[in-house]
Protein backbone atom coordinates (compact mmCIF):
# COMPACT_ATOMS: atom_id res chain seq x y z
CA UNK A 1 0.00 0.00 0.00
CA UNK A 2 1.34 3.14 -0.77
CA UNK A 3 2.37 4.63 2.37
CA UNK A 4 0.89 8.92 3.41
CA UNK A 5 0.98 10.45 6.40
CA UNK A 6 -2.03 10.98 8.48
CA UNK A 7 -2.81 15.07 8.33
CA UNK A 8 -4.85 17.63 9.86
CA UNK A 9 -4.94 19.64 6.81
CA UNK A 10 -6.25 16.74 5.04
CA UNK A 11 -9.57 16.49 6.56
CA UNK A 12 -10.61 19.99 5.28
CA UNK A 13 -9.10 19.85 2.30
CA UNK A 14 -11.46 16.68 1.53
CA UNK A 15 -14.20 18.52 2.63
CA UNK A 16 -13.51 21.77 0.58
CA UNK A 17 -13.54 18.93 -2.19
CA UNK A 18 -16.05 16.58 -1.76
CA UNK A 19 -18.66 18.69 0.72
CA UNK A 20 -17.75 22.10 -1.02
CA UNK A 21 -21.09 23.48 -0.36
CA UNK A 22 -21.87 22.56 2.93
CA UNK A 23 -22.26 25.14 5.61
CA UNK A 24 -20.19 26.07 8.81
CA UNK A 25 -22.62 28.66 10.94
CA UNK A 26 -21.68 30.05 13.59
CA UNK A 27 -23.24 32.51 15.88
CA UNK A 28 -21.09 35.40 16.52
CA UNK A 29 -20.43 37.56 20.15
CA UNK A 30 -23.56 39.97 20.03
CA UNK A 31 -26.04 37.35 17.84
CA UNK A 32 -25.38 38.08 14.50
CA UNK A 33 -24.75 34.70 12.52
CA UNK A 34 -22.34 34.24 10.21
CA UNK A 35 -22.40 31.52 7.32
CA UNK A 36 -19.68 29.75 4.70
CA UNK A 37 -19.40 26.70 2.97
CA UNK A 38 -15.98 23.98 3.29
CA UNK A 39 -14.66 25.72 0.15
CA UNK A 40 -14.67 28.97 1.66
CA UNK A 41 -13.74 28.06 5.03
CA UNK A 42 -10.87 25.98 3.06
CA UNK A 43 -9.63 28.99 1.49
CA UNK A 44 -9.24 31.61 4.54
CA UNK A 45 -7.39 28.75 5.89
CA UNK A 46 -4.64 28.91 3.30
CA UNK A 47 -4.35 32.59 3.96
CA UNK A 48 -4.14 32.20 8.00
CA UNK A 49 -1.12 29.75 7.76
CA UNK A 50 0.62 31.89 4.97
CA UNK A 51 -0.15 35.17 7.80
CA UNK A 52 1.22 32.71 10.45
CA UNK A 53 4.77 32.03 8.65
CA UNK A 54 4.78 35.52 7.76
CA UNK A 55 4.64 36.19 11.45
CA UNK A 56 7.16 33.49 12.27
CA UNK A 57 5.91 30.80 13.17
CA UNK A 58 7.55 27.56 12.36
CA UNK A 59 7.21 23.84 13.47
CA UNK A 60 6.99 22.76 16.91
CA UNK A 61 5.91 26.60 17.63
CA UNK A 62 3.25 26.77 19.89
CA UNK A 63 0.07 29.20 19.35
CA UNK A 64 -2.47 29.82 21.53
CA UNK A 65 -6.23 30.27 21.33
CA UNK A 66 -8.65 32.22 23.84
CA UNK A 67 -12.17 31.70 21.72
CA UNK A 68 -15.35 30.29 21.51
CA UNK A 69 -16.99 28.12 19.19
CA UNK A 70 -17.03 30.31 15.73
CA UNK A 71 -15.84 29.90 12.35
CA UNK A 72 -12.53 31.65 13.15
CA UNK A 73 -11.27 29.17 15.75
CA UNK A 74 -11.79 26.23 13.52
CA UNK A 75 -9.46 28.37 10.68
CA UNK A 76 -6.77 28.30 13.40
CA UNK A 77 -7.23 24.83 14.85
CA UNK A 78 -6.24 23.59 10.63
CA UNK A 79 -3.69 26.78 9.68
CA UNK A 80 -1.51 26.30 13.10
CA UNK A 81 -1.46 22.21 13.03
CA UNK A 82 -1.34 22.42 8.62
CA UNK A 83 2.35 24.69 9.14
CA UNK A 84 3.65 21.97 11.54
CA UNK A 85 2.83 24.30 14.64
CA UNK A 86 0.90 23.19 17.89
CA UNK A 87 -2.48 24.36 18.30
CA UNK A 88 -2.78 25.40 22.48
CA UNK A 89 -6.70 25.72 22.98
CA UNK A 90 -6.66 27.85 26.10
CA UNK A 91 -9.57 27.68 28.78
CA UNK A 92 -10.64 31.58 29.46
CA UNK A 93 -13.19 30.26 32.22
CA UNK A 94 -9.94 29.49 34.35
CA UNK A 95 -9.16 32.55 35.23
CA UNK A 96 -6.31 35.14 34.79
CA UNK A 97 -3.58 33.30 36.74
CA UNK A 98 -3.87 30.00 35.82
CA UNK A 99 -4.49 31.45 31.61
CA UNK A 100 -0.89 32.97 32.53
CA UNK A 101 0.66 29.76 34.16
CA UNK A 102 -0.34 27.63 30.88
CA UNK A 103 0.69 30.31 28.28
CA UNK A 104 3.85 30.48 29.88
CA UNK A 105 4.19 26.72 30.35
CA UNK A 106 3.19 26.10 26.86
CA UNK A 107 5.56 28.75 25.65
CA UNK A 108 3.00 30.12 23.40
CA UNK A 109 4.59 32.31 20.67
CA UNK A 110 1.32 34.29 19.42
CA UNK A 111 -2.04 34.21 20.78
CA UNK A 112 -5.35 34.85 19.47
CA UNK A 113 -8.52 35.73 21.45
CA UNK A 114 -11.76 36.90 21.29
CA UNK A 115 -11.93 40.68 22.34
CA UNK A 116 -14.31 39.56 25.21
CA UNK A 117 -11.38 38.71 27.16
CA UNK A 118 -8.74 41.55 26.86
CA UNK A 119 -9.60 42.59 30.44
CA UNK A 120 -8.61 38.58 31.61
CA UNK A 121 -5.28 39.41 29.36
CA UNK A 122 -4.63 42.71 31.08
CA UNK A 123 -4.72 41.14 34.54
CA UNK A 124 -3.06 37.60 33.42
CA UNK A 125 0.07 40.60 32.92
CA UNK A 126 3.12 40.58 30.67
CA UNK A 127 4.03 36.95 29.01
CA UNK A 128 7.43 36.42 27.63
CA UNK A 129 7.50 33.89 25.13
CA UNK A 130 4.06 35.79 23.91
CA UNK A 131 5.46 38.45 20.64
CA UNK A 132 2.29 38.49 19.63
CA UNK A 133 -1.63 38.85 20.64
CA UNK A 134 -3.83 39.03 17.99
CA UNK A 135 -7.57 40.06 18.02
CA UNK A 136 -9.63 37.73 16.39
CA UNK A 137 -11.95 41.06 15.38
CA UNK A 138 -11.48 43.00 12.40
CA UNK A 139 -9.25 46.50 12.78
CA UNK A 140 -12.19 48.86 11.70
CA UNK A 141 -14.38 47.13 14.31
CA UNK A 142 -13.11 49.37 17.05
CA UNK A 143 -16.22 49.49 19.17
CA UNK A 144 -14.05 47.42 22.03
CA UNK A 145 -11.59 48.41 24.46
CA UNK A 146 -8.73 46.17 23.62
CA UNK A 147 -6.10 44.84 26.60
CA UNK A 148 -4.01 47.77 27.78
CA UNK A 149 -1.41 45.98 28.48
CA UNK A 150 -0.47 44.97 24.93
CA UNK A 151 -0.76 46.23 21.83
CA UNK A 152 -3.21 43.45 18.93
CA UNK A 153 -2.83 42.53 15.43
CA UNK A 154 -6.09 41.87 13.85
CA UNK A 155 -6.97 38.61 12.69
CA UNK A 156 -8.96 39.94 9.40
CA UNK A 157 -6.15 42.43 8.75
CA UNK A 158 -3.24 39.89 8.56
CA UNK A 159 -5.13 37.72 6.46
CA UNK A 160 -6.49 39.94 3.93
CA UNK A 161 -3.10 40.57 2.82
CA UNK A 162 -2.14 36.86 2.39
CA UNK A 163 -2.85 34.39 -1.07
CA UNK A 164 -5.75 31.74 -0.73
CA UNK A 165 -3.30 28.91 -1.76
CA UNK A 166 -0.73 26.93 0.09
CA UNK A 167 1.55 23.69 -0.70
CA UNK A 168 1.25 22.31 2.80
CA UNK A 169 4.61 21.37 4.29
CA UNK A 170 5.67 17.09 4.93
CA UNK A 171 5.24 16.52 8.09
CA UNK A 172 5.63 12.77 10.18
CA UNK A 173 2.06 12.04 11.22
CA UNK A 174 3.61 11.82 14.79
CA UNK A 175 4.39 15.92 14.81
CA UNK A 176 2.35 17.21 17.89
CA UNK A 177 -0.51 19.45 16.16
CA UNK A 178 -2.28 19.85 19.51
CA UNK A 179 -2.01 20.65 22.95
CA UNK A 180 -4.94 21.32 25.70
CA UNK A 181 -4.48 21.53 29.47
CA UNK A 182 -6.64 19.39 31.82
CA UNK A 183 -9.54 21.74 33.76
CA UNK A 184 -7.74 20.96 36.60
CA UNK A 185 -10.32 19.71 38.72
CA UNK A 186 -8.19 17.31 40.49
CA UNK A 187 -5.26 19.34 40.63
CA UNK A 188 -2.65 22.00 38.15
CA UNK A 189 -3.49 22.02 35.08
CA UNK A 190 -1.38 19.27 32.90
CA UNK A 191 -0.56 19.80 29.11
CA UNK A 192 -1.61 17.11 26.42
CA UNK A 193 -0.77 17.13 23.00
CA UNK A 194 -2.17 15.80 20.48
CA UNK A 195 -0.74 14.29 17.13
CA UNK A 196 -1.61 14.19 13.33
CA UNK A 197 -1.64 10.73 13.55
CA UNK A 198 -4.29 10.91 16.84
CA UNK A 199 -6.38 13.23 16.04
CA UNK A 200 -7.02 11.92 12.89
CA UNK A 201 -7.76 8.33 14.07
CA UNK A 202 -9.55 9.75 16.53
CA UNK A 203 -12.01 11.72 14.39
CA UNK A 204 -12.16 8.86 11.90
CA UNK A 205 -13.37 6.66 15.23
CA UNK A 206 -16.35 9.52 16.07
CA UNK A 207 -17.74 9.10 12.52
CA UNK A 208 -18.41 5.45 12.96
CA UNK A 209 -22.78 4.85 13.06
CA UNK A 210 -22.03 3.43 16.84
CA UNK A 211 -19.83 6.07 18.02
CA UNK A 212 -20.94 9.62 17.31
CA UNK A 213 -22.17 8.60 13.61
CA UNK A 214 -21.17 11.84 12.25
CA UNK A 215 -22.25 11.87 8.26
CA UNK A 216 -23.16 14.36 5.33
CA UNK A 217 -26.97 13.95 6.21
CA UNK A 218 -26.62 15.27 9.96
CA UNK A 219 -26.16 18.80 11.47
CA UNK A 220 -24.53 19.19 14.73
CA UNK A 221 -23.80 21.17 17.37
CA UNK A 222 -21.26 20.96 19.71
CA UNK A 223 -21.99 23.06 22.85
CA UNK A 224 -18.76 21.80 24.44
CA UNK A 225 -16.19 24.14 23.72
CA UNK A 226 -13.58 24.43 21.38
CA UNK A 227 -10.95 25.10 23.90
CA UNK A 228 -11.23 22.19 25.85
CA UNK A 229 -10.58 18.75 24.14
CA UNK A 230 -11.06 20.06 20.83
CA UNK A 231 -14.33 19.95 21.36
CA UNK A 232 -14.18 16.52 21.46
CA UNK A 233 -12.79 16.12 17.91
CA UNK A 234 -16.35 17.56 16.48
CA UNK A 235 -14.44 19.87 14.40
CA UNK A 236 -12.58 17.22 12.42
CA UNK A 237 -15.01 15.02 12.24
CA UNK A 238 -17.88 17.43 10.82
CA UNK A 239 -15.81 18.00 7.89
CA UNK A 240 -14.19 14.27 7.10
CA UNK A 241 -18.48 13.15 6.99
CA UNK A 242 -19.60 16.37 5.58
CA UNK A 243 -21.62 16.70 8.07
CA UNK A 244 -23.19 20.90 8.35
CA UNK A 245 -21.68 22.57 11.44
CA UNK A 246 -23.19 25.09 13.75
CA UNK A 247 -20.80 26.89 16.18
CA UNK A 248 -22.68 28.39 18.94
CA UNK A 249 -19.95 30.87 20.16
CA UNK A 250 -20.85 32.37 23.78
CA UNK A 251 -24.42 32.11 23.94
CA UNK A 252 -25.00 28.52 25.92
CA UNK A 253 -28.26 29.28 27.64
CA UNK A 254 -31.37 27.20 27.26
CA UNK A 255 -33.51 29.34 25.24
CA UNK A 256 -30.33 30.49 23.11
CA UNK A 257 -29.64 26.76 22.15
CA UNK A 258 -33.08 26.12 21.63
CA UNK A 259 -33.27 29.00 18.90
CA UNK A 260 -30.16 27.72 17.55
CA UNK A 261 -31.14 23.90 17.24
CA UNK A 262 -34.34 25.33 15.53
CA UNK A 263 -33.06 27.89 13.29
CA UNK A 264 -30.75 25.34 11.38
CA UNK A 265 -32.25 22.07 11.88
CA UNK A 266 -30.07 20.64 14.30
CA UNK A 267 -29.90 17.03 14.24
CA UNK A 268 -27.57 16.27 17.32
CA UNK A 269 -25.97 18.28 19.80
CA UNK A 270 -23.17 17.61 21.84
CA UNK A 271 -22.26 19.00 25.58
CA UNK A 272 -22.14 18.17 29.82
CA UNK A 273 -24.98 17.75 31.55
CA UNK A 274 -25.42 21.18 33.42
CA UNK A 275 -25.91 22.85 29.25
CA UNK A 276 -29.06 19.77 29.07
CA UNK A 277 -30.48 20.96 32.51
CA UNK A 278 -30.11 24.39 31.05
CA UNK A 279 -32.03 23.26 28.09
CA UNK A 280 -34.47 21.11 29.52
CA UNK A 281 -35.54 23.59 32.36
CA UNK A 282 -35.77 26.20 29.89
CA UNK A 283 -38.20 23.85 27.34
CA UNK A 284 -40.26 22.61 30.15
CA UNK A 285 -40.99 26.54 31.31
CA UNK A 286 -42.16 27.57 27.59
CA UNK A 287 -43.51 23.73 26.39
CA UNK A 288 -41.57 24.25 23.34
CA UNK A 289 -40.26 21.44 21.19
CA UNK A 290 -37.32 20.70 18.88
CA UNK A 291 -38.67 19.12 16.27
CA UNK A 292 -34.74 18.35 14.23
CA UNK A 293 -33.38 17.06 17.46
CA UNK A 294 -33.14 13.68 17.35
CA UNK A 295 -30.18 13.09 20.17
CA UNK A 296 -28.18 15.07 23.24
CA UNK A 297 -24.53 13.10 23.25
CA UNK A 298 -23.44 14.20 26.96
CA UNK A 299 -20.27 13.52 28.74
CA UNK A 300 -17.74 15.14 31.47
CA UNK A 301 -19.26 13.78 34.16
CA UNK A 302 -22.41 11.53 35.12
CA UNK A 303 -26.18 12.02 33.60
CA UNK A 304 -28.74 11.26 35.89
CA UNK A 305 -31.65 8.88 34.21
CA UNK A 306 -34.53 11.61 35.80
CA UNK A 307 -33.00 13.74 32.39
CA UNK A 308 -32.83 10.98 30.12
CA UNK A 309 -36.03 10.40 31.08
CA UNK A 310 -37.87 13.60 30.50
CA UNK A 311 -36.04 14.20 27.33
CA UNK A 312 -37.32 11.18 26.04
CA UNK A 313 -40.84 11.15 27.11
CA UNK A 314 -41.25 14.52 26.60
CA UNK A 315 -39.50 15.58 23.51
CA UNK A 316 -38.56 12.84 21.50
CA UNK A 317 -34.83 13.43 22.08
CA UNK A 318 -32.47 10.74 22.96
CA UNK A 319 -29.92 11.44 25.54
CA UNK A 320 -26.79 9.18 24.86
CA UNK A 321 -23.97 9.28 27.65
CA UNK A 322 -20.35 8.93 26.58
CA UNK A 323 -16.91 9.07 28.53
CA UNK A 324 -13.54 10.25 28.13
CA UNK A 325 -11.23 12.78 29.02
CA UNK A 326 -8.50 15.80 28.36
CA UNK A 327 -5.84 12.48 28.09
CA UNK A 328 -8.30 10.22 25.68
CA UNK A 329 -8.49 12.73 22.98
CA UNK A 330 -11.33 12.86 24.54
CA UNK A 331 -13.58 9.86 22.93
CA UNK A 332 -13.73 6.45 24.90
CA UNK A 333 -16.80 4.64 25.17
CA UNK A 334 -20.06 5.75 23.97
CA UNK A 335 -23.61 4.55 25.56
CA UNK A 336 -24.83 3.19 21.54
CA UNK A 337 -27.20 0.58 21.57
CA UNK A 338 -27.20 -3.18 20.52
CA UNK A 339 -29.63 -5.97 18.92
CA UNK A 340 -30.28 -7.32 22.26
CA UNK A 341 -31.05 -3.71 23.28
CA UNK A 342 -34.25 -4.09 21.41
CA UNK A 343 -35.40 -7.08 23.93
CA UNK A 344 -35.24 -5.77 27.16
CA UNK A 345 -37.85 -4.33 29.66
CA UNK A 346 -37.79 -0.42 29.96
CA UNK A 347 -36.30 -0.62 33.25
CA UNK A 348 -32.83 -2.65 32.05
CA UNK A 349 -32.93 -0.26 29.08
CA UNK A 350 -32.65 2.96 31.64
CA UNK A 351 -30.32 1.24 33.99
CA UNK A 352 -28.39 0.38 30.84
CA UNK A 353 -28.64 4.25 29.62
CA UNK A 354 -26.78 5.43 32.94
CA UNK A 355 -23.35 3.19 31.96
CA UNK A 356 -20.80 5.23 29.87
CA UNK A 357 -21.21 3.38 27.54
CA UNK A 358 -18.97 0.33 24.98
CA UNK A 359 -15.47 0.60 23.59
CA UNK A 360 -14.68 2.26 21.03
CA UNK A 361 -12.39 -0.22 18.24
CA UNK A 362 -9.23 1.93 18.77
CA UNK A 363 -8.90 2.07 22.48
CA UNK A 364 -8.63 -0.32 24.84
CA UNK A 365 -9.95 -0.96 28.77
CA UNK A 366 -9.23 -2.83 31.14
CA UNK A 367 -10.24 -2.75 35.37
CA UNK A 368 -7.29 -3.39 38.05
CA UNK A 369 -7.31 -3.65 41.64
CA UNK A 370 -5.56 -1.43 43.93
CA UNK A 371 -2.42 -3.62 43.62
CA UNK A 372 -2.83 -3.30 39.75
CA UNK A 373 -3.95 -7.23 39.54
CA UNK A 374 -6.90 -8.09 36.39
CA UNK A 375 -10.50 -7.47 37.83
CA UNK A 376 -13.12 -9.70 35.46
CA UNK A 377 -15.64 -7.93 32.94
CA UNK A 378 -18.33 -9.11 35.03
CA UNK A 379 -20.29 -6.32 35.62
CA UNK A 380 -19.91 -6.19 39.10
CA UNK A 381 -16.01 -5.94 39.91
CA UNK A 382 -14.82 -2.32 40.45
CA UNK A 383 -11.50 -1.25 40.35
CA UNK A 384 -9.35 1.39 38.44
CA UNK A 385 -10.15 2.12 34.59
CA UNK A 386 -6.92 2.08 32.52
CA UNK A 387 -6.69 2.68 28.81
CA UNK A 388 -4.34 2.51 26.18
CA UNK A 389 -5.04 2.98 22.13
CA UNK A 390 -4.05 5.50 19.34
CA UNK A 391 -5.42 8.61 21.23
CA UNK A 392 -4.25 8.00 24.56
CA UNK A 393 -1.46 9.56 25.86
CA UNK A 394 1.58 8.75 27.34
CA UNK A 395 2.50 11.86 29.50
CA UNK A 396 2.12 15.35 29.66
CA UNK A 397 4.10 18.47 28.35
CA UNK A 398 7.19 19.68 30.45
CA UNK A 399 6.21 17.74 33.19
CA UNK A 400 7.62 14.20 33.13
CA UNK A 401 7.92 14.13 36.66
CA UNK A 402 3.77 13.21 36.67
CA UNK A 403 3.41 9.23 36.09
CA UNK A 404 0.55 8.98 33.62
CA UNK A 405 1.06 5.17 32.68
CA UNK A 406 1.36 1.66 34.73
CA UNK A 407 4.67 0.24 34.24
CA UNK A 408 3.61 -1.94 31.06
CA UNK A 409 2.42 0.45 29.43
CA UNK A 410 -1.60 1.76 30.67
CA UNK A 411 -2.93 5.28 30.87
CA UNK A 412 -4.68 5.42 34.38
CA UNK A 413 -7.65 7.23 34.67
CA UNK A 414 -8.39 7.86 38.40
CA UNK A 415 -12.03 7.00 37.35
CA UNK A 416 -13.29 3.61 39.50
CA UNK A 417 -15.40 1.57 37.34
CA UNK A 418 -16.65 -1.88 36.10
CA UNK A 419 -17.23 -3.61 32.91
CA UNK A 420 -20.41 -6.13 32.03
CA UNK A 421 -19.68 -8.95 29.61
CA UNK A 422 -21.19 -6.86 26.94
CA UNK A 423 -18.50 -4.46 26.84
CA UNK A 424 -20.43 -1.96 28.60
CA UNK A 425 -17.99 0.22 31.14
CA UNK A 426 -19.85 1.99 34.29
CA UNK A 427 -18.09 4.47 36.29
CA UNK A 428 -19.00 4.76 39.69
CA UNK A 429 -16.56 7.78 40.66
CA UNK A 430 -13.59 9.23 40.72
CA UNK A 431 -11.24 7.76 42.72
CA UNK A 432 -10.80 11.37 44.55
CA UNK A 433 -14.29 11.96 44.88
CA UNK A 434 -15.63 8.17 46.77
CA UNK A 435 -16.22 8.61 50.30
CA UNK A 436 -14.68 6.18 52.34
CA UNK A 437 -17.19 5.25 55.44
CA UNK A 438 -15.89 3.06 57.66
CA UNK A 439 -13.37 1.55 55.17
CA UNK A 440 -16.25 1.15 52.65
CA UNK A 441 -16.08 3.10 49.55
CA UNK A 442 -19.59 4.86 48.73
CA UNK A 443 -19.90 6.73 45.06
CA UNK A 444 -20.71 10.41 45.28
CA UNK A 445 -22.43 10.04 41.50
CA UNK A 446 -24.88 7.33 42.96
CA UNK A 447 -26.61 9.68 45.94
CA UNK A 448 -26.02 12.57 43.50
CA UNK A 449 -28.52 10.48 41.21
CA UNK A 450 -30.74 9.59 43.74
CA UNK A 451 -31.55 13.19 44.44
CA UNK A 452 -31.62 14.17 41.29
CA UNK A 453 -35.00 12.16 40.58
CA UNK A 454 -36.78 14.38 42.86
CA UNK A 455 -38.30 17.23 40.90
CA UNK A 456 -37.63 19.56 43.35
CA UNK A 457 -33.85 19.67 43.04
CA UNK A 458 -32.04 21.11 40.05
CA UNK A 459 -28.42 20.39 40.97
CA UNK A 460 -26.81 17.98 43.31
CA UNK A 461 -23.19 16.94 44.67
CA UNK A 462 -22.09 15.00 47.19
CA UNK A 463 -18.56 15.66 48.96
CA UNK A 464 -16.57 13.57 51.97
CA UNK A 465 -16.53 15.29 55.38
CA UNK A 466 -14.84 14.69 58.26
CA UNK A 467 -16.97 11.92 60.43
CA UNK A 468 -15.60 11.22 64.18
CA UNK A 469 -16.67 7.58 64.43
CA UNK A 470 -16.75 6.68 60.35
CA UNK A 471 -13.65 8.77 58.80
CA UNK A 472 -16.04 10.50 56.37
CA UNK A 473 -19.64 10.14 55.78
CA UNK A 474 -21.27 12.10 52.60
CA UNK A 475 -22.87 15.34 52.79
CA UNK A 476 -25.80 16.30 50.12
CA UNK A 477 -25.38 19.78 48.68
CA UNK A 478 -28.38 20.78 46.28
CA UNK A 479 -29.77 23.49 44.40
CA UNK A 480 -33.74 24.15 44.62
CA UNK A 481 -35.49 23.99 40.78
CA UNK A 482 -37.96 26.52 42.64
CA UNK A 483 -37.82 28.06 45.99
CA UNK A 484 -38.79 26.15 48.93
CA UNK A 485 -39.84 23.23 46.23
CA UNK A 486 -38.34 20.90 48.34
CA UNK A 487 -37.12 20.87 52.54
CA UNK A 488 -33.90 18.97 53.69
CA UNK A 489 -34.98 16.76 56.08
CA UNK A 490 -37.59 15.40 53.56
CA UNK A 491 -34.78 15.41 50.69
CA UNK A 492 -32.80 13.26 53.10
CA UNK A 493 -35.69 10.53 53.49
CA UNK A 494 -36.45 10.62 49.85
CA UNK A 495 -32.94 9.99 48.98
CA UNK A 496 -33.00 7.65 51.91
CA UNK A 497 -35.84 5.11 49.87
CA UNK A 498 -33.09 4.64 46.67
CA UNK A 499 -30.14 3.16 48.77
CA UNK A 500 -28.43 1.21 51.55
CA UNK A 501 -28.63 2.88 54.87
CA UNK A 502 -25.19 3.11 55.55
CA UNK A 503 -25.12 5.23 52.09
CA UNK A 504 -27.60 7.93 53.00
CA UNK A 505 -25.71 11.10 52.97
CA UNK A 506 -25.52 12.44 56.73
CA UNK A 507 -26.67 16.47 56.30
CA UNK A 508 -28.31 18.04 53.35
CA UNK A 509 -27.08 21.75 52.59
CA UNK A 510 -28.99 24.06 49.81
CA UNK A 511 -27.25 26.29 48.10
CA UNK A 512 -28.56 29.12 45.58
CA UNK A 513 -25.89 28.54 42.89
CA UNK A 514 -23.39 25.46 42.33
CA UNK A 515 -19.94 26.31 41.79
CA UNK A 516 -19.04 25.21 38.40
CA UNK A 517 -15.52 24.69 36.80
CA UNK A 518 -13.83 25.83 34.12
CA UNK A 519 -15.55 22.96 31.49
CA UNK A 520 -18.96 23.78 33.19
CA UNK A 521 -18.56 20.58 35.67
CA UNK A 522 -19.58 20.93 38.93
CA UNK A 523 -16.67 22.20 40.87
CA UNK A 524 -15.98 20.20 43.87
CA UNK A 525 -12.76 21.37 44.98
CA UNK A 526 -14.42 24.58 45.53
CA UNK A 527 -17.31 23.22 47.21
CA UNK A 528 -14.81 21.44 49.59
CA UNK A 529 -13.20 24.51 50.64
CA UNK A 530 -16.68 25.91 51.36
CA UNK A 531 -17.82 23.36 53.64
CA UNK A 532 -13.97 22.40 54.67
CA UNK A 533 -14.95 23.37 58.33
CA UNK A 534 -18.43 21.15 58.33
CA UNK A 535 -18.70 19.13 61.24
CA UNK A 536 -21.10 16.03 61.68
CA UNK A 537 -22.17 14.65 64.98
CA UNK A 538 -21.65 11.24 66.11
P1 LIG B 1 -10.60 17.26 34.25
O1 LIG B 1 -9.90 15.95 34.53
O2 LIG B 1 -9.71 18.40 34.41
O3 LIG B 1 -11.96 17.39 34.89
P2 LIG B 1 -11.52 16.18 31.80
O4 LIG B 1 -12.49 16.91 30.99
O5 LIG B 1 -10.41 15.52 31.15
O6 LIG B 1 -10.94 17.25 32.75
O7 LIG B 1 -12.34 15.18 32.73
C1 LIG B 1 -12.27 13.80 32.59
C2 LIG B 1 -13.04 13.14 33.69
O8 LIG B 1 -14.42 13.49 33.65
C3 LIG B 1 -13.05 11.64 33.63
O9 LIG B 1 -11.88 11.08 34.18
C4 LIG B 1 -14.29 11.29 34.45
O10 LIG B 1 -14.01 11.30 35.84
C5 LIG B 1 -15.22 12.42 34.14
N1 LIG B 1 -16.20 12.03 33.12
C6 LIG B 1 -16.14 12.23 31.79
N2 LIG B 1 -17.23 11.75 31.17
C7 LIG B 1 -18.02 11.22 32.14
C8 LIG B 1 -19.31 10.56 32.14
N3 LIG B 1 -20.02 10.36 31.04
N4 LIG B 1 -19.78 10.13 33.33
C9 LIG B 1 -19.08 10.32 34.48
N5 LIG B 1 -17.89 10.95 34.54
C10 LIG B 1 -17.36 11.38 33.39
Amino acid sequence: MIYSPLSVPSIIRFAAENHSDQEIVSRLNGGAMHRYSYADCYQRIAKLANALQALGVTKGDVVGTIAWNSYQHVELYYAISGIGAICHTINPRMGADRLAWVVAHAQDKLVFFDSQFSSMIDAAGTINSVNHWIALEADSKKNWLPPHSVKPLFYETLINEQRSNIDWPDLDENTSCGLCYTSGTTGKPKGVCYTHRSTVLHAMAICMTDVLGLSAMETILPVVPMFHVNAWGLPYGAPMSGAKLVLPGPMLDGESLANLIDQENVTSAYGVPTVWMGLLDYLDRTGRQLPSLKRLVSGGSAVSGDMLQRFREDYGVTVINAWGMTETSPVGTVNMPKQRSQNISQAESDALALKQGRGVFGLEMRLADTENRPLPRDGQATGELQVRGHWVTEGYLHQADLDALTEDGWFRTGDIASIDPQGYMHISDRAKDMIKSGGEWISSIELENAALSHPGVAQAAVIAVPHPKWQERPLLIACRSQTDAIAATDLRDYVATQLEKWMVPDAVEFIDEMPLGATGKIDKVQLRKIYQDYRLKE
